[in-house]
């Protein structure tokens, strides 16, 4: 039971981009996706119930293909132990019109609006059939997500999606710019501003506390052509003063995600999103985990995190999909 009365709830959702292996071959296999990654689950499923974090799996078309996997997620699912929500890789998601996908092809919300919808409703469907119940938490593959997919998105019946990664950019490679959203959960609206999506974003920030304003003006001056071009921003992040991360056992170190932590809630930033993907959980099928070693490795900054979060930092685990119902009047309005 949360506790609501002299403070406001702080949480941890862990999500998990549940799909094929292949993302990180350099291509956008369309079909033949294997899905042997998904062996590595109910280690992870353990993992999460043994901190009381019931996870949210996104999951992709592929996933509902691997008869296992499924009966697992399933079997979690009905005793309420995870959520299961959608993750939408546009290239080996129905309906498929192209065997070449190009990397602008590849980020969901750069496909016109009506193919947008094509595709969530396939997924939707697909899961709904398979779980008894329509999924209401969405990720795009890729965090390919703007204006554009709330329309589709809301008209599926999706209550929020999970995409944004506050102050970051894929625009280098044709994604979306999130370097204007907030860290805290806020409505966005379709172009129209008609249809309204609730956004939970992943969590992201710099691996100490303190001063944020005022180190983000600064990362935002060093992330200019002459900043870049310069060694302030490299020496400035390696001394930890504007290092930012997102909240997730990929790529960084256990430190850091401690810092992020508490960090964010310093910040006020009460309800934290962690993600990772599920190749990870098992040795070679992405880069974060190479091997077995890169395996325990990753293991061991997730025990680590989660008990920091759920123990030092008292976060209530949750599934995305009951944030909304924590939320303050005026951020749901
Ligand atoms: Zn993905």
């Amino acid at each position: 039971m949360i506790s609501r009365n002299h403070q406001i709830a702080r949480t941890i959702s862990v999500t998990v981009d549940t799909e094929e292996e292949g993302l990180w071959s350099g291509g956008y296999p369309v079909k033949n996706c294997t899905t042997n990654n998904l062996r590595g689950l109910a280690r992870f499923q353990a993992l999460c119930e043994k901190y009381g974090v019931p996870p949210t799996y996104l999951i992709d078309a592929p996933v509902l293909d691997d008869a296992q996997a499924i009966a697992d997620l399933k079997r979690w699912h009905t005793g309420g132990r995870c959520e299961i929500g959608s993750h939408c890789h546009p290239w080996c998601n129905p309906p498929i019109i192209t065997e070449s996908v190009s990397n602008t092809e590849s980020y969901i919300c750069n496909l016109p609006e009506e193919l947008q919808f094509e595709k969530l409703q396939w997924l939707t469907n697909k899961i709904c059939d398979v779980f008894g119940r329509s999924p209401t938490s969405y990720r795009a593959g890729r965090y390919g997500f703007n204006e554009s997919s709330v329309g589709p998105l809301v008209k599926l019946g999706y209550q929020l999606d999970t995409s944004v990664l506050p102050w970051f950019s894929y625009q280098d490679s044709m994604g979306p710019c999130f370097r204007h959203y907030d860290r805290t959960p806020t409505h966005v609206t379709d172009s129209m501003g008609s249809k309204k999506l609730l956004e939970i974003p992943i969590t992201t920030g710099f691996t100490s506390k303190g001063a944020y304003g005022l180190r983000r003006r600064f990362h935002k001056l060093i992330d200019t052509p002459i900043g870049r071009s310069t060694k302030l921003a490299a020496v400035c992040s390696r001394i930890g003063l504007t290092r930012h991360v997102k909240l997730s056992p990929e790529g960084t170190t256990l430190g850091e995600l401690v810092g992020l932590v508490e960090s964010s809630l310093h910040d006020g930033v009460n309800h934290l999103v962690l993600m990772l993907h599920s190749t990870s959980l098992l040795p070679g099928f992405s880069p974060y985990a190479k091997d077995a070693a890169g395996v325990e490795a990753l293991y061991n900054r997730l025990d680590g995190i989660l008990e920091c979060a759920t123990k030092r930092f008292s976060c209530d685990g949750i599934m995305l999909s009951d944030i909304p119902k924590l939320l303050p009047v005026k951020e749901t309005e």
